[in-house]
């Protein structure tokens, strides 16, 4: 580990006993918490009461309640730099068109963790430079439209760190492991994503449940196999999993979150489905948890 890595867990174990001071004195003591990938579908969701919104209100009461949240999203995706978000209140960014307007108008007012964002940024390494803290962006509908049925009191302080979006699958989930040191100073690092995207393939109308086409239940069993046995070196060999990769993964922009929390799960920790199933025939919601 370089010096300033080194410097980043000085800066991160500094937040970690600020936050949890304020925790202890609320009689909530620090807890590692587990690393979570969410499928998060439709922008819509952040509206719904369906079989998704209801198991992501139940999920967060079956963890710690974490210190703050640290979300990948894969709406969030930048060039050259691994971004963290380091807004004191991060915006909500209402990232895509022709929703009703009852979405646009959702604000999720959590506050952000500009200390814990810039030293998390230091975790970070993109060639030989740290993640870049930047103001620049907020929460985009990857991370809000989750976190509105997970928190919704919005009272837990959330970042965002960007997907490089073109470097290969190792770099990301390399990303993912400098980021696990986070998990034992409370914080949730949650990738959003979805395993099976693609949107031009999708079957709107058909009613959430079991998938609509082969390639989309094929690529989703062949990812949960993998899942289950720990093959981290075949799911980021993603388009060798099985033949329906082209089709299930399209671009990586949606499958690239669930290798920032594989790298973020230690590797004895078993993945846990959480959630699984298919909304509008082909968009694969499953949702994974480890430790
Ligand atoms: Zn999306």
């Amino acid at each position: 580990m370089g010096s300033s890595a080194l410097g980043a867990i000085a800066a991160l174990d500094a937040w970690a006993a600020k936050a949890n001071a304020v925790r202890e004195k609320a009689g909530d003591g620090p807890s590692a918490m587990p690393t979570v990938f969410i499928g998060h579908g439709s922008p819509m969701n952040a509206v719904r009461d369906n079989s998704f919104t209801r198991f992501l209100r139940s999920f967060a009461g079956t963890v710690p309640r974490p210190t703050a949240v640290a979300v990948v999203s894969a709406h969030w995706l930048t060039d050259g730099v691994t971004a963290a978000g380091v807004q004191t209140r991060p915006r909500t960014i209402h990232d895509f068109g022709g929703f009703p307007r009852e979405l646009h108008e959702v604000q999720y007012a959590a506050p952000g963790a500009p200390e814990l964002a810039r030293a998390a940024a230091g975790l970070v390494r993109n060639g030989d430079r740290p993640g870049m803290p930047t103001e620049a962006w907020g929460l985009d509908h990857g991370a809000w439209t989750v976190l509105r049925h997970l928190y919704p009191k919005a009272d837990i302080p959330v970042f965002q760190i960007s997907i490089d979006y073109p470097k290969p699958a190792p770099f990301h989930y390399a990303v993912g492991q400098q980021l696990r040191a986070l998990r034992s100073r409370g914080v949730l690092v949650l990738g959003s994503g979805n395993i099976v995207h693609n949107l031009g393939a999708m079957d709107r109308g058909a009613a959430d449940g079991p998938a609509t086409r082969d390639w989309a239940r094929s690529f989703d069993d062949a990812v949960a196999l993998a899942l289950s046995q720990r093959n981290d070196g075949a799911l980021q060999r993603y388009e060798q999993l099985d033949t329906s990769a082209r089709t299930a993964v399209p671009t990586p922009d949606h499958y690239w979150p669930l290798l920032y929390v594989l790298g973020a799960a230690k590797p004895d920790e078993k993945a846990v489905t959480v959630f699984e199933g298919f909304q509008s025939g082909t968009l694969g919601m499953r949702c994974v948890k480890f430790g």
